[in-house]
C-alpha cells in the first residue's frame, strides 16, 4: 500500500497552496467536527475575500440602477459593471464587449443561444452534441428540436471517456446545423480537443457552441483562437457569486439572432405599432441585471489574474496525479474517466457500495464530495452506473486533502464494503 504521508503542494510546484487558502475564509471550519476538505468544485467554488469585498464594497458605496445616466450613484454602479464586463472580454480574449452578454449562467446562456438559433432550424436539421454533455446542453435543444422538427445527435465517448473522433468524423454531415458541445466534462474531467473540432464544422458552415462552465476554473479559454461562434460559462464555478453567468457570441450572429426575452434595457423604442431592438450586448439583457454578481466576478477574475497561473495548473496536476497514484489504495475502486488530458475532477465506483453511501460517509469525516447523476444522465446510462461519487479539486486544494480523501474511502471500504 502506498504511503499517505506527503509533502505539501508547494514544494512540488512552486504555487503557494498555503497562502492561497488564507484568502478562502469558508476553507477553514470545521464539518461534522472534523476539518473541511471540500472536494465538490465541480458542483460550485468557493470564494476569495476579494470577491466578497468587491460586493460588499459595490452594496456599501454605490448601489444605484444602470445605464440610467441620472446621477452620480447611477454613474457609479454603471461603470462598475461594465467595467466588470470588460474583465470577462479579457478574460476570454473577446474582440469587443459587445460580444460579451450576462445571463444567469451556462444554462441560461445556452437556451439563449438555442432559441435564438430556432428560426434557422427545419425539418431533418440536425443538431450534434455529445454523449458526455450536462443536461444544460441537452434538453434545450431537444427542446427547440421539438418545435423545429430539427434532431439532436450524440457523438459518441469512448470508454475511457475521451470523445470519439470517428463517430465525430461520420456524424458530421450535410444535415448539421449546430455543433454544442463542452470543453470539458463535468463527470469525467476530460478536455475535449473543440479547436479543431470547430474548425471542421465551421467549414461546413455549422454553428458552433461551446459550454465552457468546467473549462473556466481550469484554465482560460481564448474565443478567437478557438473561433467558437458560442462560449458559456457561470461565474459561481469560477470563484464568483452565484446568478451570473456569460454567453460570449461572435458579433454578427448576435446581431442575426432574435433577443432571448422582452422588456426593459433590452428596447431601443417601444410603441405599440413596432418596437426595436436595443444594440449589443443590451438588446439580450432583459431587466435590471445582477449588478453586484457582475462586479464580483470581475473581482473573481482579477483574483485569479493575480495568482501564478503555470503554477496553479502544475499544481493541479499534481493533485489529479496524486489521486490516480492512491486510486490503488482502495480495493474495488475504479476511475470512471482516465483520458489523457483531464482536469482534476475524478468519478469513481467502489464496489459494493452505493455512490450516495460513499457521499454520506465521507461527509461523516469532513469530506464534501458530489455524488449521483451529475446532471448527465445519457452518460451514466452509457457506463451502465445509476450514478458516480465524484471528488472534483481546485487550485486552492493541497495534496493533504487528497490523502484525506482516500483514507477517507480506505475506512469506508472497510468498514462497508
Ligand atoms: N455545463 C456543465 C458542463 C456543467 O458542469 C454545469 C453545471 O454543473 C452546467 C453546464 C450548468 O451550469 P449552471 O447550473 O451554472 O447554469
Amino acid at each position: 500500500m502506498t504511503d499517505l504521508s506527503v509533502a505539501n503542494n508547494a514544494s512540488k510546484t512552486g504555487f503557494d497552496v498555503a497562502a492561497v487558502r488564507q484568502d478562502f475564509p469558508i476553507l477553514s471550519q470545521q464539518v461534522n467536527g472534523k476539518p473541511m476538505v471540500y472536494l465538490d468544485n465541480g458542483a460550485s467554488a468557493q470564494k476569495p475575500v476579494a470577491v466578497l469585498d468587491a460586493m460588499d464594497r459595490y452594496y456599501r458605496e454605490m448601489h444605484s440602477n444602470v445605464h440610467r445616466g441620472a446621477h452620480t450613484l447611477g454613474d457609479r454602479a454603471t461603470a462598475a459593471f461594465e467595467d466588470a464586463r470588460e474583465t470577462v472580454r479579457r478574460f476570454l480574449n473577446a474582440e469587443s464587449a459587445r460580444q460579451v452578454i450576462w445571463t444567469r449562467g451556462t444554462t441560461e446562456a445556452i437556451n439563449l443561444v438555442a432559441n435564438g438559433l430556432a428560426p434557422r432550424l427545419k425539418e431533418g436539421d440536425e443538431i450534434l452534441v455529445s454523449h458526455m454533455e450536462h443536461h444544460a446542453n441537452i434538453v434545450p435543444w431537444q427542446m427547440v428540436a421539438e418545435r423545429t422538427g430539427a434532431k439532436v445527435v450524440p457523438i459518441q465517448v469512448h470508454p475511457n471517456g475521451e470523445l470519439d473522433l470517428d463517430s465525430f468524423n461520420s456524424l458530421l454531415g450535410e444535415r448539421t446545423r449546430v455543433l454544442a458541445i463542452t470543453h470539458v466534462s463535468n463527470v469525467l474531467g476530460t478536455v475535449n480537443p473543440v479547436a479543431p473540432l470547430i474548425e471542421q464544422a465551421k467549414a461546413q458552415g455549422v454553428i458552433t457552441v461551446v459550454d465552457g462552465a468546467q473549462a473556466v476554473p481550469h484554465f482560460k479559454p481564448d474565443v478567437q483562437a478557438l473561433g467558437c461562434d458560442f462560449y458559456a460559462f457561470s461565474s459561481h464555478k469560477l470563484f464568483g457569486p452565484t446568478g451570473i453567468g456569460v454567453l460570449y457570441g461572435r458579433e454578427q450572429l448576435l446581431e442575426e439572432i432574435p433577443p432571448y426575452q422582452g422588456g426593459g434595457e433590452m428596447i431601443e423604442r417601444v410603441s405599440f405599432e413596432r418596437t426595436t431592438w436595443n444594440t449589443l450586448p443590451y438588446k439580450f439583457e432583459a431587466g435590471t441585471p445582477a449588478i453586484a454578481e457582475a462586479v464580483g466576478l470581475g473581482a473573481a477574475i482579477d483574483y485569479l489574474d493575480s495568482l501564478d497561473r503555470p503554477a496553479m495548473e502544475a499544481s493541479e496536476k499534481a493533485l489529479l496525479a496524486r489521486a490516480n497514484e492512491l486510486v490503488e489504495t482502495v480495493p474495488g475502486m475504479s476511475v470512471i474517466g482516465t483520458a489523457p488530458n483531464k482536469v482534476p475532477v475524478m468519478s469513481f465506483k467502489i464496489e459494493g457500495l452505493h455512490p450516495s453511501d460513499i457521499g454520506t460517509l465521507l461527509d461523516q469525516q469532513g469530506i464534501e464530495i458530489r455524488t449521483g447523476h451529475h446532471c448527465a444522465m445519457p452518460l451514466m446510462d452509457f457506463y451502465g452506473v445509476p450514478g458516480t461519487a465524484r471528488a472534483s479539486f481546485a487550485f486552492y486544494n493541497t495534496l493533504e486533502e487528497v490523502d484525506q480523501l482516500f483514507t477517507g474511502l480506505q475506512k469506508i471500504q472497510r468498514l462497508f464494503a
